[in-house]
């Protein structure tokens, strides 16, 4: 029999023991974790705060006691691993509730630490009550001190998915929120475009978005911030990011990768051929960037615990690198993300193009059809899937998903017109959003028309530019671009008089679709310079 040491005992921690004791009765697995309990969902914690999960306890999916009798699995909480004697295969461990320390000896070590929030250390920071969420004891003390206080006002710092669901659930629990963000957008996995949709969706419900602004320090209960501006908050959250917690490993002497992250090999083995790590602390590959990088989801974690215990058990695993395919409910959206975006690809300098549709998420005639805005972004001329976004109120998951599993497979944007998806009017459309964004990202790959994005709108008018509006009467009477000729889908084969054949031409309607239509028909009657514009009005009144 084996002796298996494991510190963490949550996401990645909990799993690798768990699929060690599945691939062998006989061996011994000590399970260590530094916190007062094992195995919680760290992802339902800020949902606690609406009372939508109503219990603390009922976060902990996992007791020492049922490690113990379910899985033979000597689980002990309050137990930090406080170094590592890699000559020896040793660990020394703290009791932290009696203070007492002790080693353990192992075969294989296997590291699952996880990240750390960060809690900026700001100017006044000790007048205020701040917080920051990573596990059960974090949001019990910040549910019971918001109970405590009644806070009349609280602040979020730190506007990425921690953030958001933060925010949302202190809402949904009736409190005034401010989210201080100091990019000039939230949610970075979005482009800037996208992020709108979110930044109203944040506005509509009562949140104030405070964006492209920094928390610079603290007085009394009040927040201030770079820009000068100063407002009374009794609590503030921190949600600005993690770095692993990969101090351990560095204190043995471990090969540590990007961002101090700790250094895997494909098999998720250490520098030290004995110690294993998996998690938030490790560093992945991307295969998209060809670049390595931290993710801290929930997903890849469990992965790499399932494939370490195989390793340690002689079965062949695959390292398939990591994409970072994730979800967030804001309100009522939900946005989804996987790849790369429009800024990394930028800055890693791919030639690139993308598609931006906006179809409905089910058929049109179902009551509960809504609109769901999907980018897709691919290398060029290739073809490659190197990224996409989708955020509206119904399934975006579903479609980001299926792109995950195209891109995994080292698809094109071709297999996307191609995928056969189920389909019934409830579900979706015979021609599914994700069939949509390949057939533009495939006319747009093959040339078949140009496009332009809706965020150019402003500068083409201001130059002058020839716009053409092809929506109907009643859409313009409602709202319309100023500057743009109203010429609906309807009359332009009677209207091309109007069209000037001379300069390009710029056509745009509510989502796209129907300008899509119309550059076709005008391309199909002889014109060269005719450009759709992407996202069209939907879009526009993101941006305004
Ligand atoms: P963890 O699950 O954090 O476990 C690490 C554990 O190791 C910790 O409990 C720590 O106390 C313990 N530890 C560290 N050092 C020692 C030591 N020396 N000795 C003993 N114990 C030690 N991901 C998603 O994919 N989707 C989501 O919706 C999502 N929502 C989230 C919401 C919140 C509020 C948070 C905090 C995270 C969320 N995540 C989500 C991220 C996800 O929880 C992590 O990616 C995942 O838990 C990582 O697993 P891990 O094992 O690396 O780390």
């Amino acid at each position: 029999a084996k002796k298996y040491l494991v510190v963490g005992g949550v996401a990645g921690g909990a799993s690798v023991a768990a699929k060690l004791r599945r691939l062998s009765e006989e061996d011994h697995i000590v399970m260590f974790e530094k916190g007062p309990h094992v195995s919680f969902s760290n992802c339902c914690l800020p949902y606690y705060l609406s009372g939508t999960i109503e219990k603390a306890e009922d976060l902990v999916l996992m007791t020492p006691e049922k490690f113990d009798k379910q899985y033979n699995i000597d689980a002990r909480v309050n137990n930090e691993v406080i170094a590592i004697d890699r000559e020896k295969k040793e660990v020394e461990v703290k009791d932290l509730l009696s203070g007492k320390t002790y080693r353990e000896s192992y075969d294989k070590l296997i590291l699952s630490p996880g990240a750390q929030p960060v809690k900026p250390d700001l100017p006044g920071i000790e007048k205020v009550n701040t917080f920051t969420i990573r596990n059960v004891v974090d949001i019990d003390k910040l549910q019971q001190s918001i109970q405590r206080i009644k806070p009349k006002h609280i602040t979020v710092v730190g506007g990425g998915f921690i953030g958001i669901e933060t925010v949302e659930n202190l809402i949904e629990a009736g409190y005034n929120v401010t989210l201080v963000q100091s990019p000039d957008q939230v949610l970075k996995q979005f482009d800037f475009d996208l992020s709108q949709i979110m930044h109203k969706e944040l506005i509509d419900h009562g949140v104030e978005l405070i964006l492209g602004d920094r928390v610079e320090a603290f007085e009394k209960d009040e927040v201030i911030l770079k820009s000068g501006k100063r407002f009374s908050s009794e609590v503030i959250v921190f949600g600005i990011g993690v770095t692993p917690d990969s101090i351990l490993a560095k204190e043995a002497g471990l090969k540590l990768g990007k961002r101090d992250t700790i250094w895997v090999d494909h098999n998720y083995k250490t520098s030290d051929p004995d110690i294993y790590a998996v998690g938030d602390a490790i560093q992945v590959y991307n295969p998209i960037s060809r670049e390595y990088e931290m993710i801290a989801l929930a997903g890849p974690a469990l992965k790499q615990a399932r494939a370490v215990a195989m390793h340690i058990h002689g079965i062949p695993v695959v390292y398939p690198g990591y994409i970072g395919a994730s979800v967030v409910k804001c309100f009522n959206y939900n946005g989804a993300a996987v790849g790369l975006n429009e800024r990394a690809v930028k800055a890693l300098g791919i030639e690139y193009d993308y598609a931006f549709v906006v179809p409905k998420d089910k058929v049109g005639l179902m009551p509960d059809s809504e609109e769901l805005h999907m980018k897709l972004l691919f290398e060029k001329p290739t073809g490659r899937i190197i990224g996409a976004q989708a955020i509206g109120r119904g399934n975006v998951d579903k479609r980001i998903d299926v792109i995950s599993t195209i891109m995994r497979a080292k698809g094109t944007i071709d297999h996307l017109t191609d995928l056969e998806l189920c389909y019934a009017p409830p579900f979706g459309s015979a021609r599914d959003v994700v069939n949509m964004a390949g057939f533009v990202a495939s006319n747009i790959l093959h040339g078949t028309f140009k496009q332009v994005h809706v965020d150019k709108i402003r500068s083409l008018l201001e130059e002058g530019a020839f716009v053409i509006d092809v929506r109907e009467w009643d859409e313009w009477d409602v709202a319309h671009i100023k500057g743009a000729t109203l010429i609906p889908l309807s009359e332009l084969r009677k209207r091309l008089d109007e069209i000037p054949k001379n300069r390009p031409v710029y056509l745009h309607c509510r989502s796209g679709q129907r300008s899509y239509n119309a550059v076709l028909a005008l391309q199909n009657l002889g014109y060269t310079n005719v450009y759709n514009i992407s996202g069209g009005f939907i879009e526009l009144c993101f941006y305004e």
